[in-house]
């Protein structure tokens, strides 16, 4: 398999066709070694998902959904989707922003470390295990077992410092 786009190429004009086909082929990897079904549906969100490097709503995977087909996709059958896809790690839950966002490894495990960006809404996934470290530590230190982290940084990203 290929090398996906660093973050910091990811937030360079690039031909995104790339990324959402090497996340598809990650995705059909896991879910064949976890022996989960990759289903038509789980499929479609999974690609509306990566149809860019912005955290996107349930709601809007919705309607794109329900406007692709022609009629109203059932709310229920689109969150046991995305449930589906964080369970196997293949899209992050960006908590602050409500929103979702594809996962660029999900072959390994990791916890999500995200630098949101305030004006363009990119989310920059860093892969920086030092911080799951110093916050398991810290956690440790009140006597703290941690199950989950998540870590949402706001900011600027590069281009929009650029472009300010
Ligand atoms: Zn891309
Ligand atoms: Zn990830
Ligand atoms: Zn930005």
């Amino acid at each position: 398999m290929t090398e996906f786009l660093s973050p910091q190429e990811a937030q360079q004009p690039h031909d995104h066709s790339r990324c959402v086909s090497h996340a598809l082929d990650a995705a059909e990897q896991v879910c064949a070694r976890e022996g989960a079904r990759f289903t038509t549906l789980r499929k479609r969100v999974l690609e509306l998902v990566w149809q860019s490097h912005k955290p996107l709503g349930a709601y809007d995977i919705l309607e794109t959904l329900s406007r692709d087909d022609g009629r109203r996709a059932a709310p229920p059958t689109v969150y046991r989707a995305l449930d589906f896809l964080q369970e196997q790690g293949l899209v992050h839950r960006i908590a602050s922003l409500n929103a979702f966002i594809g996962c660029a490894s999900p072959e390994h495990q990791h916890e999500g470390q995200f630098l949101i960006c305030l004006n363009c809404h990119i989310a920059i996934e860093l892969d920086a295990s030092p911080i799951t470290a110093a916050v398991t530590g810290a956690a440790e230190a009140h006597g703290f077992a941690v199950q989950s982290q998540t870590v949402e940084i706001s900011g600027l990203c590069a281009q929009c410092r650029e472009a300010a």
